[in-house]
């Protein structure tokens, strides 16, 4: 399979998934996964993007969006200092995260991208949603 990013750009993907520290939301949604009997996710998927979970069965690949490096309108954590590199920087990331769920829809999976906020508070129905019409 060939990757849909060129190399620089794979270094930059790669070095946003570093910065997102979503380790505490992954949990939280395995977590409300076990609660709702939510069965036959995997972890560590090399999908383009590199989703946070996939469903291989119904295709279904699962993106939990840390509200400050994806630019969630919940909250305004924009650091007074060097405003202007972290305004770029979240672009930056949005902007890639459109081109990664087209990526994925090209190639038959669908998308599904939950804000870090709406999953601490447990609100996970889009995928829900999504893995019930799979
Ligand atoms: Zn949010």
């Amino acid at each position: 399979m060939t990757d849909v990013f060129s190399k620089k750009k794979r270094s930059d993907v790669m070095r946003s998934i570093k910065s997102k520290g979503n380790r505490s939301t992954e949990l939280k949604l395995i977590e409300l996964f076990k609660a709702r009997r939510i069965v036959g996710w995997r972890r560590n998927s090399t999908l383009s993007g590199r989703p946070d979970f996939i469903f291989p069965k119904q295709r279904v690949a699962l993106f939990a969006d840390g509200c400050f490096w994806h630019g969630h309108s919940c909250r305004n954590l924009t650091p007074a200092q060097n405003a202007d590199y972290w305004r770029e920087k979240i672009k930056r990331n949005r902007a890639r995260d459109r081109a990664v769920t087209r990526a994925l829809k090209k190639k038959g999976w669908r998308v599904v991208r939950l804000w870090e906020c709406e999953i601490k508070k447990g609100k996970i129905g889009k995928l829900e949603k999504c893995l019930v019409i799979g």
